[in-house]
């Protein structure tokens, strides 16, 4: 009622003013009406893993006589609040990333910085599946932005190269600058994507039912995070994939200069 107010009295301004008003307020809706979804799937998805600590907690109770049985929900119970611990916190970065606010934290940013961290923070997985983590190509390239958010995304691609490869096989990381732009390709030999499902991977929640039925404990919001995360910076994912053969998800940044600092010959005097 009140939004068909402010139209009716821009009615009386002018006609392109009336558009503007209804422009903003069917943005408004979407706005809300995502908000809405969200917040929809996201108790949904919250309620398996709570449901299964609360069971699980049950159960040990009951089963206070028998050490081993303890033992066993125990060890279940950990995995389950692990899990919750991890979707509620890959939660609170989507949101984050979704609001309209600015990221606060922009700076130069060297990419070979974004790749250390983000393999680094893939390393115990990389090891507990004896997948090789390939790392090359351009250096000292920079991008202007928030260097934990970016390492995040990459290594959310990273994490998602070593759960869908079998054990083993080798991941790569590649950085190769194409005229003003830099592009990260992280590649696997890994399971790959069915064409159907390839842009709806990119879906908050989305899963394939392969991903589904391997058990690798995902969440479904990593490539909803990478592609919010790099759309922020200016920047686009691409993916290409072949069920069996593998897939290579690339991000793509625009450069920025080196900063002077870092350019060798062109060192400021302290
Ligand atoms: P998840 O936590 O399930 O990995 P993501 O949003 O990161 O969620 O990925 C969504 C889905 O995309 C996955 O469940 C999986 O089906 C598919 N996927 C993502 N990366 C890969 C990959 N490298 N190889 C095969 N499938 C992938």
């Amino acid at each position: 009622a009140e939004s068909r107010l402010v139209t009716v009295r821009a009615t009386k301004v002018s006609p392109r003013l009336t558009l503007l008003v209804l422009r903003d307020i069917t943005e408004r809706e979407r706005v809300e009406q995502m908000r809405r979804d969200f917040v929809a799937n996201t108790s949904h998805e919250l309620k398996t893993p709570v449901g299964a600590v609360s069971l699980l907690s049950e159960a040990i109770e009951s089963a206070a006589d028998d050490p081993e049985q303890v033992r066993i929900f125990a060890s279940r119970l950990t995995g389950e609040a692990q899990r919750l611990a991890s979707l509620t916190s890959r939660i609170m970065n989507l949101s984050r990333l979704q609001a309209s606010d600015e990221l606060t934290e922009m700076r130069e940013v060297p990419v070979d910085e974004v790749l250390t961290s983000a393999i680094e923070a893939s390393l115990i997985q990389a090891a507990a599946a004896s997948v090789e983590i390939v790392r090359g190509g351009d250096r000292d390239l920079y991008v202007s932005g928030d260097a934990q958010v970016l390492s995040e995304a990459l290594s959310n691609l990273i994490t998602n190269a070593i759960a869908y490869s079998s054990e083993g096989s080798k991941v790569g990381v590649g950085v190769k600058r194409v005229d003003d732009v830099v592009e990260v390709a992280v590649t696997d030999r890994g399971i790959g994507i069915p064409e159907a499902d390839q842009q709806r991977i990119f879906e908050r929640f989305y899963r394939t039912d392969q991903a589904r039925s391997r058990r690798t404990g995902g969440t479904g919001l990593g490539l909803s995070i990478v592609k919010h995360a790099v759309q922020r910076h200016g920047g686009e994912v691409r993916l290409w994939s072949r069920p069996g053969r593998g897939s290579t998800f690339t991000i793509v940044l625009p450069l920025i200069e080196a900063p002077i600092e870092a350019t060798p010959g062109k060192r400021k005097k302290k």
